[in-house]
Protein backbone atom coordinates (compact mmCIF):
# COMPACT_ATOMS: atom_id res chain seq x y z
CA UNK A 1 0.00 0.00 0.00
CA UNK A 2 1.18 3.79 -0.58
CA UNK A 3 2.67 5.39 1.85
CA UNK A 4 0.32 7.91 3.28
CA UNK A 5 -2.45 4.77 3.48
CA UNK A 6 -0.53 3.05 5.47
CA UNK A 7 0.07 6.11 7.82
CA UNK A 8 -3.70 6.69 7.78
CA UNK A 9 -4.45 3.46 8.53
CA UNK A 10 -2.96 3.70 11.41
CA UNK A 11 -3.80 6.71 12.31
CA UNK A 12 -7.55 6.05 12.93
CA UNK A 13 -7.28 3.58 15.38
CA UNK A 14 -4.82 4.45 17.63
CA UNK A 15 -5.34 8.52 17.80
CA UNK A 16 -6.58 8.71 20.98
CA UNK A 17 -4.27 6.38 22.15
CA UNK A 18 -0.48 7.80 24.17
CA UNK A 19 1.61 5.44 22.06
CA UNK A 20 -0.11 7.22 18.93
CA UNK A 21 3.44 8.48 17.93
CA UNK A 22 5.37 5.49 18.13
CA UNK A 23 2.30 3.75 16.22
CA UNK A 24 2.92 6.13 13.51
CA UNK A 25 6.61 5.49 13.25
CA UNK A 26 6.04 1.61 13.05
CA UNK A 27 3.65 2.13 10.46
CA UNK A 28 5.93 3.79 8.63
CA UNK A 29 9.24 1.63 9.26
CA UNK A 30 8.77 -1.27 6.87
CA UNK A 31 8.98 0.81 4.17
CA UNK A 32 12.33 1.86 4.84
CA UNK A 33 13.46 -1.14 3.23
CA UNK A 34 11.59 0.31 -0.01
CA UNK A 35 13.44 3.81 0.56
CA UNK A 36 16.86 2.04 0.21
CA UNK A 37 15.81 0.44 -2.54
CA UNK A 38 14.45 3.51 -4.18
CA UNK A 39 18.10 5.10 -3.17
CA UNK A 40 19.89 2.25 -4.86
CA UNK A 41 18.19 2.77 -8.18
CA UNK A 42 19.13 6.70 -7.94
CA UNK A 43 22.20 6.89 -6.61
CA UNK A 44 24.15 3.55 -6.25
CA UNK A 45 23.74 1.61 -9.45
CA UNK A 46 25.46 2.28 -12.39
CA UNK A 47 24.30 5.96 -13.94
CA UNK A 48 23.10 4.42 -17.38
CA UNK A 49 21.24 1.67 -16.36
CA UNK A 50 17.21 1.48 -16.03
CA UNK A 51 15.35 0.81 -12.77
CA UNK A 52 14.51 -2.39 -14.31
CA UNK A 53 17.96 -2.85 -15.13
CA UNK A 54 18.94 -2.07 -11.96
CA UNK A 55 16.47 -4.44 -10.01
CA UNK A 56 17.90 -7.06 -11.88
CA UNK A 57 21.78 -6.63 -10.52
CA UNK A 58 20.64 -5.22 -7.08
CA UNK A 59 22.34 -6.26 -4.25
CA UNK A 60 20.80 -9.07 -1.67
CA UNK A 61 21.20 -7.31 1.29
CA UNK A 62 18.60 -4.61 -0.27
CA UNK A 63 16.31 -7.20 -0.65
CA UNK A 64 16.80 -9.21 2.94
CA UNK A 65 16.16 -5.44 4.46
CA UNK A 66 13.12 -4.80 3.03
CA UNK A 67 11.89 -8.52 3.23
CA UNK A 68 12.91 -8.25 7.33
CA UNK A 69 11.15 -5.01 7.76
CA UNK A 70 7.68 -6.65 6.20
CA UNK A 71 7.92 -9.80 8.10
CA UNK A 72 5.42 -11.27 11.41
CA UNK A 73 9.26 -13.17 12.35
CA UNK A 74 10.94 -9.36 12.93
CA UNK A 75 7.68 -7.83 14.69
CA UNK A 76 7.36 -10.83 16.95
CA UNK A 77 11.22 -10.70 17.90
CA UNK A 78 10.92 -6.95 18.29
CA UNK A 79 8.25 -7.28 20.27
CA UNK A 80 10.04 -9.96 22.87
CA UNK A 81 12.78 -6.86 23.46
CA UNK A 82 9.98 -3.84 23.73
CA UNK A 83 8.32 -6.83 26.55
CA UNK A 84 12.04 -6.49 28.43
CA UNK A 85 12.90 -2.98 27.60
CA UNK A 86 9.77 -0.66 27.80
CA UNK A 87 6.41 -2.78 27.81
CA UNK A 88 4.34 0.71 27.81
CA UNK A 89 5.21 0.76 23.43
CA UNK A 90 4.15 -2.77 23.22
CA UNK A 91 0.64 -1.18 21.66
CA UNK A 92 2.37 0.84 19.31
CA UNK A 93 3.65 -2.45 17.44
CA UNK A 94 -0.13 -2.53 16.27
CA UNK A 95 0.98 0.25 13.63
CA UNK A 96 3.55 -2.28 12.11
CA UNK A 97 1.45 -5.23 11.85
CA UNK A 98 -0.92 -3.18 9.78
CA UNK A 99 1.31 -2.06 7.38
CA UNK A 100 2.31 -5.96 7.19
CA UNK A 101 -1.39 -6.79 7.05
CA UNK A 102 -2.13 -3.98 4.66
CA UNK A 103 0.68 -5.23 1.79
CA UNK A 104 0.17 -8.88 2.39
CA UNK A 105 -2.96 -8.63 -0.30
CA UNK A 106 -2.17 -5.62 -2.54
CA UNK A 107 1.12 -6.45 -3.53
CA UNK A 108 1.27 -9.01 -6.55
CA UNK A 109 4.11 -11.99 -6.68
CA UNK A 110 7.22 -9.75 -8.16
CA UNK A 111 10.06 -9.06 -6.01
CA UNK A 112 8.47 -7.24 -3.89
CA UNK A 113 5.42 -9.75 -2.60
CA UNK A 114 5.24 -9.80 0.93
CA UNK A 115 7.01 -12.49 2.65
CA UNK A 116 5.71 -12.23 5.68
CA UNK A 117 7.51 -15.34 7.20
CA UNK A 118 10.81 -14.36 6.01
CA UNK A 119 13.64 -15.71 7.26
CA UNK A 120 11.67 -19.21 8.24
CA UNK A 121 10.76 -18.71 4.44
CA UNK A 122 10.36 -16.48 1.17
CA UNK A 123 8.52 -18.83 -0.74
CA UNK A 124 4.99 -17.83 1.47
CA UNK A 125 3.67 -15.14 0.33
CA UNK A 126 -0.09 -14.42 -1.77
CA UNK A 127 -0.38 -13.68 -5.03
CA UNK A 128 -2.11 -10.14 -4.65
CA UNK A 129 -3.49 -7.24 -6.46
CA UNK A 130 -0.86 -4.66 -6.56
CA UNK A 131 -2.10 -1.33 -4.57
CA UNK A 132 -0.62 0.63 -7.34
CA UNK A 133 -3.72 0.46 -9.54
CA UNK A 134 -6.00 3.52 -9.90
CA UNK A 135 -9.39 1.17 -8.67
CA UNK A 136 -7.52 0.28 -5.44
CA UNK A 137 -5.95 3.37 -4.75
CA UNK A 138 -9.61 4.89 -5.08
CA UNK A 139 -11.67 2.00 -3.15
CA UNK A 140 -8.56 2.50 -0.46
CA UNK A 141 -9.35 6.04 0.04
CA UNK A 142 -12.88 5.76 0.10
CA UNK A 143 -12.65 2.54 2.79
CA UNK A 144 -10.28 5.11 4.48
CA UNK A 145 -12.72 8.13 4.94
CA UNK A 146 -15.80 5.71 5.41
CA UNK A 147 -14.30 4.16 8.50
CA UNK A 148 -12.68 7.16 10.02
CA UNK A 149 -16.44 9.28 9.39
CA UNK A 150 -18.03 6.28 11.09
CA UNK A 151 -15.45 6.42 14.02
CA UNK A 152 -15.99 10.58 14.53
CA UNK A 153 -19.69 9.68 14.70
CA UNK A 154 -19.25 7.21 17.03
CA UNK A 155 -17.27 9.19 19.42
CA UNK A 156 -19.95 11.92 18.91
CA UNK A 157 -22.67 9.46 19.79
CA UNK A 158 -20.70 8.05 22.71
CA UNK A 159 -20.40 11.12 24.02
CA UNK A 160 -24.06 12.25 23.62
CA UNK A 161 -25.48 9.04 24.91
CA UNK A 162 -23.21 8.77 28.13
CA UNK A 163 -24.38 6.20 30.32
CA UNK A 164 -26.82 5.33 27.75
CA UNK A 165 -24.18 4.21 25.39
CA UNK A 166 -23.60 -0.12 25.07
CA UNK A 167 -20.16 -1.30 24.95
CA UNK A 168 -19.31 -2.14 20.74
CA UNK A 169 -16.46 -4.37 20.00
CA UNK A 170 -14.48 -1.31 19.60
CA UNK A 171 -14.83 -0.88 23.42
CA UNK A 172 -14.53 -4.63 23.62
CA UNK A 173 -11.30 -4.39 21.68
CA UNK A 174 -9.77 -1.80 23.88
CA UNK A 175 -10.77 -3.30 26.94
CA UNK A 176 -8.84 -6.61 25.79
CA UNK A 177 -5.87 -4.51 24.68
CA UNK A 178 -5.76 -2.89 27.97
CA UNK A 179 -6.30 -6.12 29.76
CA UNK A 180 -3.32 -8.07 28.05
CA UNK A 181 -0.92 -5.25 28.07
CA UNK A 182 -1.34 -3.91 31.89
CA UNK A 183 -3.82 -0.77 32.22
CA UNK A 184 -1.89 0.61 35.39
CA UNK A 185 1.35 1.04 32.81
CA UNK A 186 -0.34 1.56 29.47
CA UNK A 187 -3.22 3.84 29.87
CA UNK A 188 -4.93 3.40 26.42
CA UNK A 189 -7.32 6.90 26.93
CA UNK A 190 -5.95 10.62 27.41
CA UNK A 191 -7.97 12.49 29.70
CA UNK A 192 -10.87 13.15 28.19
CA UNK A 193 -11.52 9.60 27.03
CA UNK A 194 -11.00 8.42 29.97
CA UNK A 195 -13.91 9.99 31.48
CA UNK A 196 -16.00 8.71 29.27
CA UNK A 197 -14.81 5.34 29.87
CA UNK A 198 -14.90 5.70 33.65
CA UNK A 199 -18.75 6.17 33.08
CA UNK A 200 -18.84 2.10 31.12
CA UNK A 201 -16.67 0.24 33.48
CA UNK A 202 -19.44 -2.49 34.22
CA UNK A 203 -18.08 -4.68 31.54
CA UNK A 204 -17.06 -8.62 32.10
CA UNK A 205 -13.59 -8.71 33.92
CA UNK A 206 -13.40 -4.97 34.69
CA UNK A 207 -12.44 -3.69 37.95
CA UNK A 208 -12.70 -0.37 39.06
CA UNK A 209 -8.85 0.17 40.97
CA UNK A 210 -7.48 -1.07 37.53
CA UNK A 211 -8.78 2.23 36.00
CA UNK A 212 -5.95 4.23 34.59
ZN1 LIG B 1 5.36 -1.90 2.86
Amino acid sequence: MDFFSHILWVHIPTRNKLWHDEALIFSMLPDVGFLLIMLYSMFWSPMDTSYAEAMRNIPQVFLDIYFILHSFVTVFIVGVILWKLKPRLLPALSGWIIHILLDIPFHETSMFATRFIYPLSSEVYFQGISWNNVLILALNYLAIALVYAYMIHRENMKQKMGDEWEPDIIDELNHLGAYIFNRKRIPAFNGKRYSLRRAHSGLPGEDEKGTG
